[in-house]
């Protein structure tokens, strides 16, 4: 791989700047959605020009907020016209810049949450038609209000949106059954680059007539169409769900254990989140309703999930795959939880992570993938690798161990200068993504490329593939309109 200088995070916008707008293409802009869904005061517009934790904070000429697929496509149609640069935004959870405005001031925010109808559920057919800014967790209780499951579940879920997961192709704590957001989408509608709308808003499971296109939309954050609703898969609503957590010596004992549950379990193993000592202390300390689920530390821990239509055999399955592990050296201790309280307690371990952990001071972030065997090398070799390199720097290697993905942040060390830290981002980045590669991962397994990763893209996809992805974007594109530098 390519060595970069030591760079933050958060850069400065590269290319030529976009010409800004004049007022009366703004005016114009605004007559399309209403005065009053045409956000122009720095005050309404700072919302959508920064995300959560300050890592992108740009500046916007406008935010229109479309109430209609008609609108987006008159608002594209006159950028595409104009040449005006958009940016699409769903709920703004986005981890890697895309939807975020750059700091130029002369692009336009379309922030899709006014599209938040659920059109259609149906519970015979399994199917969901969603809008682009429908909240997940709406789309989640739509369906269980008919007696389905919606399983796309992430802790952004109280706030992003179909469209985004979508355009992010987002993956979540039950993707190891259930996929990533692709697999869970049959059809969809998009706005083009040129105003055009395609409907495809299909239902169906078999259809070979030709490319399918949808799929090109999915994981492309925004830079290749909008996205204005959706044709969700639902399933059946798992009757049971047994919630355990387990103690282990290490990752390798954590996959072991994978590996016996599948094969002897009924039902499916639904969740198997990887957890080292640091994570469990830093919930603990710093989340007042977290409690340590051991009298005794382990160096690793899985919170783990096993669903099934029925209730049958599926507790005791997973208490005497544990009694075995344990006999044979893989588990030190666990618990199963026996209510509903004791599972979201377990759960709230895990999600409480990535926001406590921003408590230790800077960090370090990779959201990479390695095929599931590797998992224990990369863990061992990165958490080597990133020590030797900042000496007292605290690896916190966690996340969906079923899919081989796993979020390898990197606290600063204790004490340390945070700014002078996060200068090192670049530097640890590429050491990471080189051991990443060296076991066949990916550097971005659930976040997308957007702005972070965009310079990082050239090193790691094959040079066709990246030829053939230039090719697309100038042929739904062409002017560049959309999402201009993310991705690409
Ligand atoms: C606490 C937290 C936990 C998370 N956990 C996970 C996780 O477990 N797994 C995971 O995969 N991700 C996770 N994420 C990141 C995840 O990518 C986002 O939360 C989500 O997918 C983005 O949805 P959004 O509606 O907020 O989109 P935004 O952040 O608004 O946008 C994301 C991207 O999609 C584009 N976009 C948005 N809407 C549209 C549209 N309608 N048409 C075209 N382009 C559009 C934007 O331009 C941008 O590039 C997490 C984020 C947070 C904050």
């Amino acid at each position: 791989m390519t060595e970069h200088p030591p760079r933050s995070p958060f850069r400065a916008f590269e290319g030529t700047p976009p010409t800004p707008p004049p007022a009366e293409l703004l005016a114009r802009f605004a007559s399309i959605v209403g005065a009053r869904y045409a956000l122009t005061s720095a005050q309404d517009r700072a919302p959508y020009e920064r995300e959560w934790r300050d890592h992108f904070v740009g500046k916007a000429a406008m935010v229109l907020r479309p109430g209609t697929v008609q609108e987006v496509s008159e608002i594209l149609k006159l950028a595409n016209e104009t040449r005006t640069s958009i940016i699409p935004q769903g709920g703004n959870t986005g981890l890697v810049g895309g939807q975020t405005p750059h700091e130029t001031g002369h692009e336009i925010v379309v922030s899709l949450t006014r599209l938040d109808r659920i059109r259609d559920v149906d519970p015979i057919g399994h199917t969901m038609v969603a809008e682009a800014g429908v909240v997940l967790q709406t789309a989640q209780e739509a369906a269980e209000r008919v007696d389905r499951f919606f399983p796309l579940s992430l802790a952004a879920e109280g706030s992003c949106t179909i469209g985004g997961v979508l355009s992010s192709n987002a993956g979540g704590v039950n993707a190891i059954v259930y996929g990533t957001a692709r697999d869970l989408m049959l059809g969809l509608e998009v706005v083009l680059a040129d105003g055009r709308i395609w409907s495809g808003l299909r239902r169906l499971k078999k259809d070979n007539t030709g490319y399918d296109l949808r799929h090109l939309f999915v994981g492309a954050e925004g830079t290749l169409g909008i996205i204005t609703a959706a044709v969700l898969k639902l399933y059946p609503r798992p009757r049971m769900q047994v919630t355990a957590f387990a103690g282990l010596p290490s990752p390798a004992a954590a996959l072991a254990l994978m590996g016996r549950i599948t094969g002897s379990v009924t039902g499916a193993l639904t969740s198997f989140e990887l957890l080292p000592r640091f994570s469990i202390e830093t919930a603990v300390t710093y989340d007042p309703l977290t409690r340590d689920p051991f009298a005794i530390p382990h160096p690793w821990y899985v919170l783990m999930e096993v669903s099934a239509q029925s209730a049958q055999g599926l507790r005791d399955g997973l208490e005497t795959v544990l009694t075995q592990a344990y006999e044979l050296g893989l588990v030190a201790d666990a618990a199963i939880a026996e209510s509903l309280e004791q599972r979201n307690a377990f759960w709230r371990i895990r999600e409480v992570i990535p926001e406590k952990q921003k408590l230790l001071g800077a960090s370090i972030k990779h959201d990479v993938s390695v095929p599931v065997a590797h998992v224990p090398a990369f863990i061992a070799e990165a958490s080597a690798a990133v020590t030797r390199l900042i000496p007292g720097c605290r690896p916190m290697p966690f996340g969906h161990l079923g899919d081989g993905n796993i979020h390898f942040n990197v606290s600063q060390p204790t004490d340390a200068d945070g700014a002078a830290f996060m200068l090192r981002w670049d530097e640890v980045n590429a050491l990471v993504h080189r051991i990443v590669l060296s076991h066949g991962g990916s550097i971005s397994a659930e976040h997308g490329i957007g702005r972070l990763k965009r310079h990082l893209l050239p090193d790691v996809k094959d040079i066709v593939e990246l030829d053939l992805m230039r090719s697309l974007k100038r042929m739904l594109d062409p002017n560049g309109i959309l999402n201009p530098g993310k991705v690409l």
